[in-house]
């Protein structure tokens, strides 16, 4: 695949609600041990929402799919999770301006408009121990290989192996902060659903 269009990011959309769904109970054991256990849940809810919002009503263009994403993503997720990834797609919404097709760095640009939304919002620095971690490397590692389906399988490695190198990590925002050390030595749950994004984009542009 050497372009990704309305099709990669339909597919994209759906890989990653069976890729949560696969891997709730895995999202929630993680929120048990620093938060309050419903990552998993809350995502599942917003991407089965997202899924049956998509089937009711197909989006016409790329813009049209990243808003309604966006918007039962921020309507449907309860917890700091649903604003931050509804945000994350409805600025990736704006950015995307009647553009239709996007290579590897313009990909890794647009996602990266998107994060500047979730640091906005959640004001996390890297090192803080959340999603931002994983969003960072996997972004930066699209944006280096021009390749399509070699950037996004290298960007969901790089992913991956950010959200289990949040372990050792103190967290200093959302719940997790409240547990201060004892937070060290668990992965972050938003790190590990942003690896399991990033799997179904290399999956949907491999
Ligand atoms: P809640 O913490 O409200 O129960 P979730 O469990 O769904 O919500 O999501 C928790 C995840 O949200 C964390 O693992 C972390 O990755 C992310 N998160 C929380 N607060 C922030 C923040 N301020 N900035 C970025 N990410 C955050
Ligand atoms: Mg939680």
């Amino acid at each position: 695949m050497s372009t990704f269009a309305l099709p990669q990011a339909q597919a994209w959309i759906l890989a990653t609600a069976a890729a949560i769904e696969a891997n709730a109970a895995h999202l929630s054991e993680l929120d048990a041990a620093i938060g309050d256990g419903d990552h998993g849940a809350n995502m599942t809810r917003g991407m089965a929402a997202v899924v049956k919002k998509l089937e009711a009503a197909p989006p016409a263009d790329l813009a049209a799919l990243f808003k309604s994403v966006g918007m039962t993503l921020l309507s449907s997720v309860g917890g700091a999770s649903g604003p931050l990834y509804g945000g994350f797609f409805l600025e990736m919404a704006k950015q995307v301006a009647g553009k239709t097709q996007y290579d590897s760095a313009a990909l890794a640009a647009l996602l990266d408009a998107g994060l500047g939304d979730i640091r906005r919002r959640g004001k996390a620095e890297p090192g803080d121990k959340t999603m931002v971690d994983a969003l960072i490397p996997a972004i930066a590692t699209l944006a280096a290989e021009a390749q399509l389906s070699l950037a996004t399988a290298q960007a969901a490695q790089a992913a991956r192996d950010a959200a289990t190198a949040t372990a050792p990590l103190l967290a200093r925002k959302g719940r997790a902060s409240y547990l201060g050390e004892r937070s060290i030595g668990h992965q972050d749950p938003g790190a590990n659903s942003v690896a399991l994004l990033f799997a179904a984009l290399a999956e949907a542009c491999a």
